[in-house]
């Protein structure tokens, strides 16, 4: 079977680095914010350009943090998609605002620009960005949408790690970016794991206190704040882990090239490709196709796995059903949601397996 991922086939060298960084915090005896963190976090700055990094316990929490930090709390309203993993908006509820849901470009399967603009009312505080599968679009677009209507522009970053959109990394363009280390993630650790991430020294401070109880100093507090902090261990792995982030992005640019041009089947579409090399990293290899379930199955049939990302939109979702939404309804989303496959595209893939996916889909 081609999996969707593969960790087992990963290189022994890899695990041995992983193992010798569990083991330096093992000796270390110090297990929650220390200098494992403290190294990880400088690495991820150096590596995307951020001023600050801030682990956290996983995405979710990064999301709810980068929000609270900026301040948007209950009676605000935060536009983001329909089309994303739950936590992005539960992340909004979460941190006592509330979710507006804008519509999708079925090309990309992104947040629309010109859904969000109709979704600004007097509430509006803030837009959090989704990257779905990895891609970063029409960045000055957003910026320039949110400078006009004074918006905070988030980003979840959660499926982009080391997507570049011209000069700048995901979460670079507004305030604050949110990285989940989830294992399945381009960057994943071991169990949960998160990344805040931003250039601002205010939202910095304030998410250093909220991932820690909401203490400014040891036992005083001034926030009511979260316990989620990334552990020492995690970090330690993460830090081994990262060194591998450019050449795995470039294996899953390489095969993604590859589907695009080779996976030729009238019954089957591609998303637009990116508008840069650098802006899509591949979290997943997304196609869609009117007759998708089929597809699936044929596909398991032939021993390969796929999945969907997603097959309920969030206002579908059975706590949602009252969210609010773009006046004009939320069509592309629901169409996405019934004809997007995702198909194995991950960095321990031979290219016997990337050609049999190609074969195999071509004959479908
Ligand atoms: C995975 C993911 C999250 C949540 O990350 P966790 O670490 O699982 O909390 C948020 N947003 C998106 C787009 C994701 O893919």
């Amino acid at each position: 079977m081609i999996l969707m991922n593969n960790f087992q086939l990963e290189p022994e060298e890899l695990k041995l680095e992983e193992l010798s960084a569990v083991k330096q915090v093992l000796d270390s005896g110090w297990y929650i914010l220390g200098p494992s963190l403290d190294k990880f976090e400088k690495e991820w700055s150096q590596q995307c350009g951020f001023k600050f990094s801030l682990g956290v316990g996983n995405g979710m929490d990064a999301i709810e943090i980068a929000l609270r930090s900026a301040g948007i709390g209950v009676g605000d309203e935060v536009i983001t998609t329909p089309m994303t993993a739950f936590a992005s908006v539960l992340a909004i509820i979460r941190a006592g605002a509330t979710p507006v849901l804008a519509d999708i470009d079925i090309g990309t399967g992104l947040l629309s620009p010109e859904s969000a603009q109709a979704c600004i009312t007097i509430k509006t505080r803030a837009i959090l960005l989704v990257h779905l599968y990895g891609q970063m679009r029409d960045m000055e677009k957003w910026q320039i949408l949110c400078q006009d209507n004074s918006l905070m522009l988030i980003e979840d970053c959660a499926q982009a790690h080391l997507s570049k959109y011209k000069d700048k990394y995901a979460g670079a363009f507004g305030l604050a970016g949110a990285y989940s280390f989830y294992p399945t993630k381009n960057l994943g650790c071991l169990g949960d794991g998160g990344m805040m991430v931003t250039n601002s020294a205010a939202i910095a401070d304030k998410a250093m206190m909220l991932r820690n109880y909401g203490q400014s100093k040891r036992y005083y507090h001034d926030e009511i704040g979260l316990n989620s902090r990334l552990d020492e261990m995690q970090a330690g792995i993460l830090s081994a882990r990262l060194k591998w982030l450019p050449e795995f992005t470039k294996k899953r640019q390489e095969i993604a090239k590859k589907y695009l041009t080779q996976i030729k089947n009238p019954k089957i579409n591609h998303l637009l490709p990116p508008q840069f090399e650098e802006a899509h990293v591949y979290h997943l290899y997304v196609i869609t196709s009117q007759f998708r379930n089929e597809l699936h199955d044929y596909l398991k049939g032939s021993e390969i796995q796929s999945l969907i990302h997603y097959p309920v939109p969030i206002h579908l979702q059975t706590p949602c059903k009252e969210i609010l939404r773009d006046a004009n309804g939320l069509a592309n989303a629901e169409k996405h949601a019934e004809t997007c496959l995702s198909i194995p595209c991950h960095p321990q893939m031979s290219a016997d397996d990337v050609n049999k996916v190609i074969s195999v889909l071509n004959k479908f």
